[in-house]
C-alpha cells in the first residue's frame, strides 16, 4: 500500500473534484454490479506431487492473505470465512473463504477481495439520520454498521449497511454518504408459488401421489383441504421424538420447534397421551408433517457427518404466510434466529395445497437453512439459482430415497392446483444460458446432472458430495465453479473414485468441458502406475498422472544407468512398451519442478 500512496492521493483529489460536480445527481444503483461479480476460485494441489508447497498455500497458512487486511467472521473445521477490511472497517461482499480437508490442510479458496486502489472521501452515513432520508422508519431497523462498498474491483466508498424488517421479511440496504440507497436486497428466500420421548404420529411419506402411484385427481387431490379414506390410506404411522414435560408432548426437539409466529394464528398442537394422529383437514397434520420431515433430514445429514449444518433449533411455522401459497426460509443474525414458514390453507382463500404437506417442499426449505450455515451470502443471480437447484436436489434425493416413483417431477403433491412444480431433468446446455433475477429459470441445469449422479454413483455418495460442495460455496459461486469444487471434493474425500463419472456427467450439460482438464488442479484420478503385471509379461505399462502433466520420465537399471528417457508435454498418461526392455528390475523416475517420484517395475 505504501508504494501506491501518492497515486492514491492523486486519485482521491481527482475524485473530490468529480464529486463536487455530481453531488446532486441521483445515486447509482450497484445491485447489478454486485449481482454479477464472479469469485476467484483457486484449488490448492493436495496430490502427492506437491502437497503444501504452492505459494498460495504458504501465503494463506501464514495468514498474510496476499498482503490484504481481513477480519475473521466464522471458522469451523471445514472452512474459514474472512471479510476484507480497510482501516478495520468491513468491505461489503469482499470476502475470502478457505476450505480445509479432514486433516486441516487447505484444499481451496474463494477470493472476492478488492485490490484497493482508490478510496473515496466522504462521511459514513449515520443510522439515526436514515428515517429522515428514506421511508425506513426507526421501528423497522434491526442493526447497522459502517461499511466500505466496492463500486468497482479497485474503488471503495464509505457507506452504511443496514438491516430492517417488515413483517417476517428482512432487507439489507446500503446508503452512500448522500443518504441515497445504492443497494437493496431482501434476505428471504423462496418467494415462490410454489428431554424427548417417542410419540405416535401419522405423516405423508413422502407424499400421497408417490405412495398411491397415481396421477393427481379424484380422492387423491386437494379437494378444498378435506380428507377421505383413500387419502388417509396414504398416511404412514411413524414414531417421532418430541419434548415431554409435565405429562405433555410438544412438537419440539433439538432440531426443530413448531411455533406460531405468523398469520393465521393457529395454535400449535400438543398431546397428553403421546398420539399425534391427524388427517389433512386438521391443523395438526401439517405441523406434524413438517416436524417429522425436518427432524428426519437433519438426522440424515448428521449421519453423513454434517452436524455443523443448522446446529440450532429452527423455529417453524407450519401454517403461516397468511394463507398464501408461499414458503420461506428467513435467515437472521445470529443464525440461530432463522425461521421457516410454510403457507397454510385457509378455506376459500385460494385453492392450493398446504406446502407443509409435501416432504419435498419441507426439505427444500430446510436445505436453505443448511446452505446458510456454510454460505450466507447470495450476491449473484447464478449463485441464487445454484442454491435453489441444490435445495431441489436435496429434496428430490430425500423423496427418491423413499420411492423413485415419478422422481422427475419435483413437488409431486404440492405442484398441483395452483402451479406445476419443477423438473429434475434438463435438456439445456449451460454455456448457452443467461441467469436472470428469477432464480428458478435454470435450476434444472444443475439438478439434472446431480440426479444422473444419484443413479450412477448412488444416493449417499452424491448426497455427501453435494453437501461437501455446499460447504465451499461463497456469494458469487458459479455452477461451473461448483462442478469443479465437486471434483475437488471427490479427489479429497474419495480418492478420485468418481471423478471421471462426475466430469463426464457435467460435460453432458456443458457445465464442464475438455478445456477444464488442462487446469493444473483438476485430477480425475490419483497418480498411479497401472498394468505393471502386463508389462512384466511383455505388454504395456501405463502411467496415469491423474491430470495434465509436463516433466521428465527416466528409467534406470538397479545399478543406476539410464536405460530410457523421455519428456512428457501436457499429457495425462504415458504408455511404455516392454519389448524394448530386457528381463530385470528397473526404477522409473517421474520428475518436474513439483514432483519427484521413483517406483520399481519388473520385466520377466
Ligand atoms: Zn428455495
Amino acid at each position: 500500500m505504501k508504494d501506491n500512496y501518492s497515486i492514491l492521493f492523486m486519485k482521491k483529489s481527482f475524485l473530490f473534484l468529480l464529486m463536487i460536480s455530481v453531488h446532486f445527481s441521483y445515486a447509482q444503483n450497484y445491485d447489478t454490479y454486485i449481482s454479477q461479480r464472479k469469485s476467484n476460485l483457486k484449488f490448492i494441489d493436495n496430490s502427492i506431487h506437491n502437497k503444501k508447497t504452492t505459494s498460495d498455500y504458504k501465503l494463506l497458512n501464514s495468514k498474510k492473505f496476499f498482503g490484504k487486511q481481513f477480519k475473521e467472521e466464522k471458522k469451523t473445521k471445514r472452512f474459514s470465512l474472512l471479510n476484507q477490511t480497510y482501516n478495520n472497517i468491513n468491505i461489503f461482499t469482499a470476502t475470502l473463504k478457505i476450505n480445509y480437508d479432514q486433516e486441516g490442510s487447505i484444499i481451496l479458496y474463494n477470493d472476492n477481495s478488492i485490490n484497493i486502489d482508490l478510496v473515496s472521501d466522504g462521511e459514513f452515513p449515520k443510522q439515526e439520520l436514515v428515517p429522515s432520508y428514506s421511508n425506513i422508519s426507526k421501528k423497522y431497523i434491526l442493526e447497522s454498521s459502517k461499511n466500505y462498498f466496492p463500486i468497482s474491483e479497485s474503488e471503495i466508498i464509505p457507506t452504511l449497511k443496514l438491516y430492517y424488517k417488515i413483517g417476517q421479511e428482512t432487507f439489507i440496504v446500503v446508503f452512500n454518504s448522500d443518504y441515497k440507497i445504492i443497494y437493496r436486497k431482501s434476505l428471504s428466500l423462496d418467494k415462490t408459488t410454489i428431554p424427548t420421548k417417542s410419540a405416535n404420529a401419522s405423516v405423508f411419506m413422502p407424499d400421497p401421489i408417490t405412495t398411491a402411484q397415481v396421477v393427481y385427481g379424484g380422492n387423491i387431490a386437494h379437494n378444498e383441504g378435506t380428507s377421505n379414506s383413500e387419502i388417509e390410506a396414504q398416511q404412514v404411522d411413524i414414531l417421532i421424538e418430541c419434548k415431554h414435560e409435565n405429562g405433555i408432548y410438544y412438537l419440539e426437539n433439538d432440531h426443530v420447534k413448531i411455533f406460531d409466529f405468523s398469520a393465521p394464528r393457529w395454535d400449535v398442537v400438543t398431546s397428553t397421551d403421546g398420539n399425534f394422529n391427524f388427517n389433512r383437514s386438521q391443523v395438526g397434520f401439517q405441523q406434524v408433517n413438517a416436524f417429522y420431515h425436518i427432524s428426519s433430514i437433519k438426522e440424515q445429514i448428521n449421519l453423513y457427518g454434517f452436524t455443523d449444518a443448522v446446529d440450532y433449533q429452527i423455529k417453524v411455522d407450519a401454517d403461516g404466510e397468511n394463507g398464501d401459497d408461499n414458503s420461506h426460509f428467513h435467515p437472521s443474525t445470529p443464525e440461530s434466529r432463522s425461521t421457516l414458514e410454510f403457507g397454510a390453507y385457509i378455506n376459500g382463500k385460494t385453492e392450493h395445497i398446504p406446502d407443509a404437506e409435501d416432504a419435498e417442499v419441507v426439505v427444500h426449505e430446510y436445505t436453505h437453512a443448511i446452505i446458510n450455515s456454510y454460505s450466507n451470502r447470495r450476491n449473484t443471480n447464478e449463485r441464487r439459482c445454484l442454491e435453489e437447484a441444490m435445495a431441489d436436489y436435496v429434496a428430490v434425493s430425500y423423496a427418491t430415497g423413499i420411492s423413485a416413483y415419478n422422481w422427475e417431477k419435483i413437488f409431486k403433491w404440492d405442484g398441483n392446483e395452483s402451479w406445476n412444480g419443477r423438473k429434475a431433468t434438463s435438456d439445456k446446455c449451460y454455456s448457452n444460458l443467461h441467469f436472470s433475477n428469477n432464480p428458478y429459470d435454470h435450476s434444472d441445469i444443475w439438478i439434472a446432472p446431480l440426479m444422473d449422479l444419484f443413479f450412477s454413483i448412488g444416493k449417499e455418495t452424491t448426497d455427501k458430495l453435494v453437501l461437501n460442495t455446499i460447504t465451499a460455496l461463497d456469494g458469487n459461486t458459479t455452477m461451473e465453479q461448483a462442478a469443479l469444487i465437486m471434483l475437488k471434493m471427490d479427489s479429497t474425500n474419495n480418492n478420485h473414485k468418481n471423478s471421471t463419472e462426475i466430469f463426464e456427467t457435467f460435460k453432458k450439460y456443458c457445465i464442464l468441458n475438455d478445456g477444464h482438464l488442462s487446469n493444473d488442479n483438476i485430477e480425475l484420478s490419483s497418480f498411479k502406475i497401472i498394468n505393471s503385471k502386463s508389462f512384466a509379461n511383455g505388454g504395456e505399462l501405463i502411467i496415469d498422472f491423474g491430470k495434465s502433466f509436463t516433466g521428465d520420465i527416466k528409467i534406470y537399471s538397479t545399478v543406476g544407468y539410464i536405460i530410457f528417457q523421455t519428456k512428457v508435454l501436457d499429457s495425462r498418461t504415458l504408455e511404455l512398451n516392454s519389448q524394448y526392455f530386457d528381463s530385470g528390475i528397473y526404477l522409473i523416475n517421474i520428475q518436474n519442478e513439483n514432483t519427484d517420484i521413483t517406483s520399481k517395475i519388473i520385466k520377466h
